[in-house]
């Protein structure tokens, strides 16, 4: 079990009207009867998967889609009982739990089903076809067809769905995207039975591309209220509210002395008679070393992390003096995740997953 730091003040609030208000105004983008599943891996984006799946659920969402085998269970203990599909490999010797479940889980290995024990109660499963993501998935039509013969040979085995990952459905430039979507339709079209969900769009497919035709989409980080890329942000249908901030509160403020150094290594020295502010959060609870340098901000006004974060506290240059107790934004406001991602060199989607189960979430509803 992880130890929370339910009596540290370094929290993440985590907003679950915005996270309903994104999934409304992303079914109301999808024509009626194309459905939204709730992409809730990863502890749903570092959000929590529980709360996250309850509010997806009241907002309309149909199901949830997982990476992994023990999220699907965790959400069955919590007592949903809703449609879930395991997007990521699950082994072969887990199959009577899954089927026990009722979980839907994805195949893209013809070998998978050679040998497979009797299946009470039927097995529910989506063929992954790899368009071009070059991931997981069957990656011809011959592979495809003879995996649907293989399914229909066996009548404990039910063949729900059939689906893909678009590789670049973020990008402006649609080319790579069409070859992908071209792809995907021939294979559809060639199977004997068309199965009941024919899927493909993550966040950035299901906003940008119209959907009719399939029957659900993955609906994963602008559920969060973020882009799934900053160049297509312009172009969104709707507007996102992102459902996620990550705060603390000065513990010590002091004065600094030119000359006078800070945190490990000693690599920050003061200039000049400065304030600064020592904070109760490290790189053990997300907030890593790279965040050095990176600007957090106090009631709009962004401040620099000086010196080396630490695994449990770091340092911040205030511009004049605080009190002790006052609330600093780690990641919200002008410092979104957004900006945080451009910060760290990577993505928005890592910024939420970095942070880490030693830090509470209070939820807003
Ligand atoms: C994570 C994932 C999604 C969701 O993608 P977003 O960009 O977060 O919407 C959809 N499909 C698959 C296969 C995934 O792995």
């Amino acid at each position: 079990m992880a130890v929370v730091g339910w009596h540290r003040p370094t929290w993440v609030e985590i907003d679950l009207r915005a996270i309903k208000a994104n999934i409304e105004k992303e079914r109301a983008n999808l024509p009626n009867d194309v459905s939204l599943l709730a992409v809730v891996k990863a502890n749903a984006y570092g959000h929590g998967i529980i709360e996250v799946a309850k509010a997806a659920k009241e907002a309309g969402a149909k199901g949830f889609c997982v990476a992994i085998l023990d999220e699907a269970l965790a959400l069955r203990e919590a007592g949903f009982d809703d449609f879930i599909l395991v997007m990521g490999a699950v082994s072969r010797k887990f199959a009577k739990l899954v089927a026990s479940q009722r979980i839907s889980i994805t195949l893209f290995d013809v070998e998978w089903l050679v040998g497979l024990e009797k299946m009470v109660p039927a097995l529910q499963v989506h063929v992954k076809v790899d368009t071009g993501m070059g991931r997981l998935g069957l990656r011809s039509m011959e592979a495809v067809r003879e995996m649907e013969r293989a399914i229909a040979s066996r009548d404990d085995v039910v063949f729900e769905g059939v689906f893909t990952h678009f590789a670049t459905a973020d990008q402006l430039d649609k080319a790579y995207f069409e070859k992908q979507l071209g792809c995907f339709r021939e294979v559809v079209e060639a199977l004997d039975t068309r199965p009941a969900i024919v899927h493909c769009a993550n966040s950035a497919a299901g906003m940008l591309q119209d959907q009719s035709g399939f029957d659900a989409v993955r609906f994963g980080i602008s559920m969060y209220g973020l882009t799934p890329s900053p160049e297509i942000l312009p172009v969104l249908p709707f507007e996102l509210q992102s459902a996620l901030s990550f705060y603390t509160e000065m513990v010590q403020v002091k004065e600094l002395a030119p000359g006078d150094h800070v945190s490990y290594g000693a690599t920050y020295e003061a200039t000049e008679q400065e304030w600064v502010a020592t904070l109760p959060v490290g790189y053990a609870d997300g907030f890593i070393r790279a965040y050095s340098g990176f600007q957090v901000s106090v009631d709009g006004i962004l401040m620099p992390v000086i010196g080396r974060v630490c695994m449990d506290q770091c340092i911040i240059k205030l511009p004049y003096k605080y009190p002790v107790g006052t609330k600093v934004t780690l990641i919200g406001g002008p410092n979104s995740a957004d900006v945080a991602a451009r910060h760290l060199n990577t993505i928005n989607y890592e910024i939420t997953c970095l942070i880490s189960e030693r830090v509470p979430k209070k939820y807003i509803r």
